[in-house]
């Protein structure tokens, strides 16, 4: 057995609020095995690692990115499964160095993320815990349904085109047979995709129901990308586990995320990358406008959300335009500044998260008997949240990957 002591300057184990000195984190293999003062430690027989001088948290998980999408801001999307999935093991290893211990990818277009997760778990290669959805479900000419015109072969798009509840029943057990996780809707039109309306629904209720029968039955996740607040509403009607961006949403939906406890995943970042980069990066003018128009109102909103109860998590969206994997720690920064309490932000991207992937017994908090998943910023980011780009140590599974 393998005994690693971790000395933490500050440390915040997300189990509550507070943030504590001087205390020490005893590692056993791969398990988290006590917390306790510095002062108190035993350090016989045992590998010590001192980030007395650091702010120590749990590793951080982002409850909504896309592995194989590299953040490129023109021609992105034409790579073939096997440059996006060189693409993926790459993005994999930035995300994790950024302290990223565990993510939900939210849709690639050839189940690179079920392969990648395979090797991971295997220890054939290095990456963050993986909570994979494999390809979306779009409606025809929705988000990610990303033929050109005169397309027909449904195997080269990046999402399963459904048009009728049998076919979202098929397309969501397709999914489970190709290995994924869990299922990711597209809700309603996007910001990237061309000639959709981010406003409006995609996917019909019975459409969803049908396939969310399904997913609820085998006890797993669903999310669904959904900026409009009719699309959030029809999604939470049909059962949904939680909801995407929500950039459009009114009160009405505020209310109804308070009251079915759906998670709400704002990725602030992945709008302010396409507005900041802007047409001059070579992203298409229609698409800068939509983020625009999504970003108006969604600090408000957000702030609304909190204060009537929404569980709202940490997601990125990383690999979007402008959005690069290994960068979206800035994510933080742009939660607070929308007004939500930075211990809450940094709960949302540690116990919350772990809630929200049904992973809460394992990952999530610096607890005895949790996986040894640890991270540590020079600084008090609850201070400034902009240290949290700046993540010094990194730790997964006892296995130290950055210090
Ligand atoms: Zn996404």
């Amino acid at each position: 057995m393998k005994t690693t002591v971790i000395l933490c300057g500050k440390l915040f184990t997300a189990e509550d609020e507070t943030v504590r000195s001087d205390m020490a984190v005893v590692v056993e293999d791969n398990l988290i095995k006590t917390v306790m003062p510095a002062a108190e430690v035993s350090t016989d027989g045992a590998e010590l690692i001192d980030l007395s001088g650091c702010f120590v948290m749990p590793g951080l998980i982002d409850g909504h990115m896309h592995c194989t999408s590299n953040g490129d801001t023109k021609d992105a999307g034409y790579e073939n499964a096997a440059e996006s999935t060189i693409n993926g093991y790459l993005n994999l290893q930035k995300d994790l160095m950024a302290g990223f211990t565990t993510i939900r990818d939210e849709g690639c277009s050839n189940f690179e993320d079920v392969a990648l997760k395979k090797a991971i778990n295997a220890g054939r290669i290095s990456g963050p815990r993986m909570i994979t959805s494999g390809k979306t479900i779009t409606a025809t000419g929705g988000h990610a349904d990303t033929r050109y015109p005169f397309e027909t072969d449904p195997g080269t798009i990046g999402a399963l085109v459904v048009d009728s509840p049998d076919e979202a029943r098929k397309a969501a057990r397709t999914i489970f047979k190709f290995g994924a996780d869990q299922v990711k809707f597209m809700g309603t039109g996007g910001v990237m995709s061309l000639g959709d309306e981010p406003g409006a629904p995609e996917l019909t209720f019975d459409e969803m129901k049908a396939a969310l029968e399904i997913v609820n039955s085998r006890g797993r996740m669903s999310s669904v990308h959904a900026h409009g607040a009719e699309g959030m509403k029809i999604a939470m009607r049909a059962g949904i586990h939680s909801i995407e961006h929500g950039m459009l949403m009114d009160d009405e939906a505020i209310d109804m995320m308070a009251e079915t406890g759906t998670y709400l995943i704002p990725t602030i970042i992945a709008a302010k990358a396409i507005v900041d980069n802007g047409v001059e990066s070579g992203i298409n003018p229609e698409n800068v406008e939509k983020a625009a128009m999504c970003l108006r109102n969604h600090y408000t909103n957000l702030k609304k959300c909190y204060e009537k109860g929404v569980k709202i998590c940490f997601g990125t969206d990383a690999g979007t335009p402008g959005n690069w994997h290994g960068m979206q720690t800035r994510e933080f920064a742009l939660m607070t500044e929308a007004g939500l309490p930075p211990v809450y932000v940094l709960q949302a991207a540690t116990c919350r998260n772990a809630e929200l992937v049904r992973m809460s017994e394992c990952i999530g908090s610096l607890t005895p008997g949790k996986f040894a998943d640890i991270v540590a910023v020079p600084a008090n980011p609850l201070d400034d949240m902009s240290v949290m780009n700046d993540v010094c140590f990194v730790m997964k599974d006892g296995v130290v990957y950055k210090q």
